[in-house]
């Protein structure tokens, strides 16, 4: 017969039946009973929901309001994993952390962690050492890190080739050196390429890399260090590197007011270095970047002299 009475949870007055029906504050019992002895809107039974990170229902009888935090403790591994630590149930993480010394494995792979346990990550390793190149000629002083960690020290290699004749002239380099590029089963040609050798030199093939390559006589004609297109070697067949590209072209100075020509060669090996280069050729001399005789107009970095 209670059932047919409703009081609102604000107010005191009892209203004749509700028109809507509702849940129990855990949500198990629709329309709960009035009951004197408990609180109003509550079923009484205990609350039993979920709580985040908790396996523990929640204990209380029904009651309003979000549950309390659940008061049971648990045992988990410290931060270092050498100890265990009693933690609130709620935590999935160790608070405080054990006294004794991390002791993980680095990302270097090769030492641990000195610190006393800790949260987080670990620093990374702080260990110097000397480390060799790769041609094992110079050494230096770095940072301990993953692998060998081995560098370049961009000298030319000079480990003896499979020929055993001749010396790797690769910058330093990871790996093996190339085979001799000189052997006879790689050379086909003359240096230049236009002419197979068993045309050039028709019975006598080359039997050891030390045989000499033979030339053509043609004008070599490969394309220069310039890498611009028809500036080419002009120099006959030759073995060893093609000269300096010799091709005369036109350079300007800053404003652009005077120009000059100067050998291309000069010009890429000038403009591999920053700083101005007073370049000699062929008995002349050759100022690069070019400067010229007029003002420069330009205001200085003080902001009230021109140049
Ligand atoms: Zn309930
Ligand atoms: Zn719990
Ligand atoms: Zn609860
Ligand atoms: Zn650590
Ligand atoms: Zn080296
Ligand atoms: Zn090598
Ligand atoms: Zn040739
Ligand atoms: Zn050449």
């Amino acid at each position: 017969a209670k059932g047919s009475k409703f009081r609102r949870p604000a107010c005191q007055h009892e209203h004749p039946q509700s028109p809507t029906r509702y849940f129990c504050f855990c949500g198990k019992t629709r329309d709960p009973p009035d009951d004197p002895f408990i609180v109003p809107h509550s079923c009484g039974d205990q609350c039993r929901k979920a709580r985040l990170g908790c396996q523990h229902p929640c204990p209380l009888p029904c009651h309003p309001g979000p549950c309390p935090k659940c008061d049971l403790t648990k045992e988990v591994l410290c931060f270092c994993g050498q100890r265990s630590e009693t933690v609130a149930c709620a935590n999935t993480e160790p608070q405080s952390g054990c006294e004794a010394v991390c002791g993980k494995p680095l990302g270097c792979g090769k030492h641990t962690c000195s610190q006393l346990c800790h949260a987080g990550e670990c620093d990374p390793c702080h260990v110097q050492r000397l480390q060799a190149c790769h041609c094992r000629k110079s050494t230096r002083k770095q940072q301990c890190s993953p692998g060998d960690g081995a560098w370049s020290c961009s000298a030319p290699c000079e480990e003896l080739l499979d020929c055993e004749e001749h010396l790797c002239e690769e910058p330093c380099h990871v790996g093996p050196c190339s085979p001799c590029q000189f052997k006879p089963d790689l050379v086909k040609t003359c240096p230049c390429g236009k002419k197979p050798l068993v045309l050039l030199t028709p019975g006598q093939p080359r039997t050891k890399c030390t045989d000499p390559v033979p030339v053509c006589g043609a004008v070599c004609g490969r394309r220069l260090a310039c890498g611009i297109p028809g500036h080419t070697c002009t120099a006959p067949c030759h073995t060893g590197p093609c000269v300096p590209c010799n091709k005369e072209v036109q350079v300007h100075c800053a404003c652009g007011s005077t120009g000059s020509r100067m050998p291309c060669g000069l010009v890429h090996a000038a403009q591999a270095s920053v700083e101005p280069q007073v370049l000699e050729h062929n008995g002349k001399e050759y100022t690069y970047p070019m400067v010229c005789n007029r003002k420069c107009g330009a205001m200085k970095s003080c902001g009230r002299h021109r140049c």
